[in-house]
């Protein structure tokens, strides 16, 4: 493939075309910010260093930030926003409930 400074797809881009079919998985939660991302030769652990004033590591040789450091970013924020939304549809359910049962509110059971 031909790669030229006009056609040279920049890191976001490459991770985000990416992203789909590769793996990236949390390591858990004694393991904050750290992700293995699957590269094109194996897995990297990548930490988004996000107790370490944002300071992204990835042990592969690429220059940084890599398009590993930028899949465990992309995984991040997918899985926050879900988890915001997730949040806000459980607390409007719960104020749905609480609105329908508003007007029992002096009945006693
Ligand atoms: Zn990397």
């Amino acid at each position: 493939m031909a790669s030229t400074s006009v056609t040279r797809e920049t890191v976001t881009q490459k991770a985000l075309r990416l992203y789909p079919e590769r793996t990236v998985e949390p390591l858990g939660l004694g393991n904050p910010g750290r992700y293995s991302v699957e590269g094109s030769d194996g897995f990297y652990e990548v930490d988004l260093g996000i107790f370490n004033g944002g300071a992204e590591t990835c042990p592969c040789p690429a220059r940084k930030p890599c398009y590993h450091i930028a899949m465990a970013t992309i995984h991040r924020a997918q899985t926050t926003t879900r988890r915001r939304a997730e949040a806000r549809a459980r607390r409007e359910a719960r104020e749905a409930v609480q609105a329908n049962l508003a007007p029992l509110g002096g009945v006693r059971a």
